[in-house]
């Protein structure tokens, strides 16, 4: 099913597809910036670049390599120094959307939520729950 969809880089007019979020000029604009960007670091000395490194070097938008790391066309695996941001709060990471004190945050907030919950199960209870759940954190 193709529909009609503003461009979000150049705002052209132009049919959107699975596979194609920009328009067909923009779309060949990010190829050539691609293969700029994957011969840069393709090259041994600048297998361990960093990511400022890289925007300076091939002049390509930091967002266009991120968006090139994010949709798996430039592997990690393979260059140690790239990353992007985490979706919470910036710092840089490798895996996942979060980095690895944003998940123990959010984790430490859902299971204060269970806690919270937990509380208000038992105060309805009666409290007869209070002490079988109180051992658990011991
Ligand atoms: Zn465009
Ligand atoms: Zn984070």
């Amino acid at each position: 099913m193709s529909q009609l969809d503003n461009c979000p880089n150049c705002g052209q007019i132009y049919v959107k597809n699975a596979f194609r979020e920009v328009c067909e000029a923009c779309y060949k604009d990010e190829e050539a910036q691609y293969q700029t960007v994957y011969k840069y670091i393709r090259q041994r000395e600048n297998r361990t670049a960093r990511l400022d490194q890289v925007v300076e070097e091939t002049g390509v938008a930091e967002s266009l390599i991120l968006k090139f790391i994010r949709k798996g066309r430039i592997h990690l695996t393979q260059f140690p120094n790239l990353g992007y941001p985490c979706d919470r709060c910036g710092r840089m990471i490798r895996e996942d959307k979060l980095c690895i004190s944003c998940k123990k945050d959010i984790e430490g907030q859902l299971s204060q939520l269970d806690r919270e919950e937990e509380r208000r199960r038992e105060s309805l209870s009666g409290g007869r729950t209070y002490h079988a759940i109180d051992k658990k954190f011991l």
